[in-house]
């Protein structure tokens, strides 16, 4: 018995290589897929998990516009990423921009077609406000916007119920669009920031892109991690439900 075994080894090994060529072909695996389509360059942060880590989110509303590209090199280059919130009727204008927020690792947020105030919308209105919105960000970019921002942060129980997004407000408001200072806004921010802020700024003004490099700086300084909303919240966002802030590190659950 111990004899035989080897030379029945020995056949099924020739066997196997008898079969060879037709045993690799018909079981070969499919082409390997190809390299991890994370993209390069991104300005991601790498995986942060913000109940630990003192994070804060960038957000940049009613663009795109034309400082969006010159904005996007910048976090790029700072590596920090952020949340636009877009007006859907400027898409159309800036379409790379949308595609390259995508692609760089930002998230990708809705802030109605026209800038409207929901308050004073129909439900009908509503509806057209934001699908009209998703639709653009989706073409542009191959994605649909994932949060909401209500335009002047105007919004209530009665209009929540009927935005299928989460709606992000923010707890500190920079004032670019109203000093157009880049030193203003990073020290406005810098007074009022805490870990799980979310801070507001608008990409249409050169003064706020302006403003970026030495905002991240300081903010890296200070130990905070630049995240998107998303990551902000650890995933844990909820449709027709606000948030102006994250709770600070360990104080969640
Ligand atoms: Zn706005």
């Amino acid at each position: 018995m111990t004899s035989r075994l080897p030379d029945m080894a020995r056949l099924a090994l020739l066997a196997l290589l008898a079969l060879g060529p037709a045993f690799l072909v018909s079981c070969s695996p499919a082409p390997a897929p190809a390299p991890d389509a994370q993209p390069t360059g991104s300005a991601a942060s790498e995986q942060v998990d913000c109940a630990v880590a003192r994070c804060v989110a960038l957000t940049f509303d009613d663009g795109p516009g034309q400082y969006t590209g010159r904005l996007l090199d910048e976090l790029k280059a700072a590596e920090a990423p952020a949340t636009f919130f877009m007006v859907g009727k400027n898409i159309a204008k800036y379409p790379d921009a949308v595609k390259r927020m995508a692609a760089e690792g930002h998230q990708l947020g809705s802030h109605t077609w026209d800038h409207a105030d929901l308050t004073t919308l129909t439900r009908e209105q509503i509806q057209h406000e934001l699908g009209w919105t998703s639709e653009a960000v989706e073409k542009a970019s191959g994605h649909e916007p994932t949060v909401f921002r209500p335009p002047y942060g105007n919004h209530g129980a009665v209009y929540d119920r009927l935005v299928p997004y989460p709606l992000v407000l923010w707890d500190v408001d920079t004032l670019d669009w109203k000093h157009h200072d880049p030193e203003k806004t990073v020290r406005i921010a810098m007074d009022e920031v805490h870990p799980g802020s979310i801070i507001l700024m608008h990409d249409i003004h050169e003064s706020s892109v302006k403003a970026l490099p030495d905002l991240v700086e300081k903010l890296k300084a200070e130990g905070y991690t630049p995240v998107t909303v998303d990551q902000l919240f650890n995933g844990q966002l909820e449709n027709s439900t606000a948030y102006a802030s994250a709770p600070a590190p360990g104080a969640r659950k």
